[in-house]
């Protein structure tokens, strides 16, 4: 049952609500109470990395951690240097849960399951004596002179009152208040009602559609590495390039895979600027420039001579389908020899090879993770403690933050890092709570 007055109110039940309630208590802070407006807390948790949970990823140098975060990089540079990959590692150590790392760095739970993460953040709660209300949402919230007043809704079953509508509003009071409502719109109304400014939040991490019917016929075939360039036309700004490498993934409507996922997190804001259109170059030889290429051609020439170019594709790793979609793009019959290849279709050869250019017709769907760039400005959050430097008594932890990161376990770090950081806070700035 919801008290009427408690000395900590975390709203979100969520990675960072769980962390930052877990942590204060375990820290010493008492009376630590934690509302989920759903039946099911920790639901991202649960579903994420396909229902592996990619806990976190293996990059161990703070430095280089925030270079994976599209929006909150520097700003991250502080937290990180505190609580970054290593300690969240150790933290679930200590809480019986073993990461392993898989070959490209993420980290899964040993049990390859994220149902042992939930289990052991449900678990740790219960230890430290945090309470818990499922179905509990925090609908409105304003300052009092004892911290905040607010009003929670409760579901039916959680409420012992007569089942009235009334009786699903219960008020509650909490000298500190932290907000981790993640992605939803409700926490942002909650900040934004407590003074701070909220950057609108666009969509991260998705794949794009591409116009090029006979590349989609492609669908399936994987590529890496690839050197991706990004080409946006904004209405009122200068054009705007993004640069990316690594292994992509042709699907039945465009491009997606790390290297693309990775490309359109760093470019959400202006690709929404640009309406989600624009010009997506490829170089599908990766590291081979086109001055490399023509070379190798001329070596090819005389040593397959003989050999058709349908017949031998130049590398191992370049897929057999994109090969003759490639040479049928250039206008290259595949059973022509490689010693008959006219100069002209060669220059063709090396620009599709080197520079296919494909023009983007919308947002496709999104990749594993989905999250929303935007949130909470950062300027108004003290980043050493997450406390507001609007509001008194505050604050703001995980995905409400203006930080996203790409995919590859990047945002639950960010989420333990800022729920460690705003529980120590708890704990050390006001040890009366
Ligand atoms: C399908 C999917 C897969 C993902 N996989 C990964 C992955 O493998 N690795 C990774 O790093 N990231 C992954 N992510 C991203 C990651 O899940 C989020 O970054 C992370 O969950 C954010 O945690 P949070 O605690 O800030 O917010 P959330 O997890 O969204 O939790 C917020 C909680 O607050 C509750 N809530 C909202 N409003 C209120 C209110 N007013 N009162 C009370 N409660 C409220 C919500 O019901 C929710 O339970 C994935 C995301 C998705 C959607």
């Amino acid at each position: 049952m919801l008290p009427d007055r408690v000395s900590v109110l975390v709203a979100g039940g969520g990675a960072s609500g769980f962390m930052t309630a877990i942590a204060a208590a375990e820290a010493g802070v008492a009376d630590v109470h934690l509302l989920e407006a759903t039946a099911e807390p920790l639901q991202k948790v649960r579903i994420s990395g396909g229902g592996r949970c990619n806990v976190t990823h293996a990059c161990w140098d703070p430095r280089a951690l925030v270079g994976h975060y599209p929006r909150g990089e520097r700003a991250l540079r502080g937290p990180f240097s505190r609580f970054a990959t290593g300690d969240a590692v150790a933290w679930f150590e200590a809480h019986g849960l073993t990461l392993v790392e898989e070959a490209d760095g993420r980290m899964f739970p040993r049990s390859n399951s994220s149902e042992s993460v939930v289990a052991s953040l449900r678990q740790a709660a219960r230890r430290a004596g945090v309470q818990l209300h499922i179905g509990a949402s925090l609908q409105a919230v304003s300052r009092s002179s004892g911290g905040f007043e607010g009003v929670a809704r409760c579901s039916a079953e959680r409420v012992t009152h007569r089942s009235t509508a009334e009786a699903r509003q219960k008020s509650i009071a909490c000298r500190r208040l932290v907000l981790a409502t993640g992605g939803h719109p409700s926490g942002r109304m909650l900040a934004a009602g407590l003074g701070h400014r909220v950057v609108p939040p666009v969509p991260s991490l998705f794949s794009l559609a591409l116009a090029e019917r006979t590349l989609l016929e492609l669908a399936g075939v994987a590529m890496a590495p690839v050197d991706l360039q990004l080409n946006l036309e904004l209405p009122s700004a200068e054009p705007r390039v993004f640069r990316q490498s690594g292994a992509v993934l042709i699907t039945h409507k465009g491009l997606s895979g790390p290297a693309l996922l990775k490309l359109t997190a760093f470019a959400a804001r202006d690709l929404k600027a640009a309406g989600y259109g624009g010009e997506l170059v490829v170089n599908w030889a990766g590291p081979r420039s086109a001055v490399e290429l023509e070379a190798l051609i001329d070596q090819w020439r005389s040593e397959q001579a003989r050999r058709q170019l349908g017949r031998w594709r130049p590398w191992s790793a370049l897929s057999r389908r994109l090969w003759l979609h490639l040479l049928a793009a250039a206008g290259v019959d595949p059973q022509l020899r490689w010693a008959d290849l006219p100069r002209t279709r060669q220059r063709a050869l090396v620009q599709g090879l080197t520079a296919s250019r494909y023009r983007i017709t919308g947002r496709g769907p999104f990749g594993e993770e989905f999250v929303t760039a935007g949130g909470v400005d950062l300027g108004e959050i003290n980043m050493a403690t997450m406390e507001s430097r609007v509001c008194a008594g505050l604050q703001v932890v995980g995905e409400l933050l203006d930080v996203d990161g790409i995919t590859g376990g990047f945002n639950f770090q960010h989420c333990w890092t800022s729920g460690w950081l705003a529980a120590q806070a708890l704990a050390n700035i006001d040890p009366d709570v």
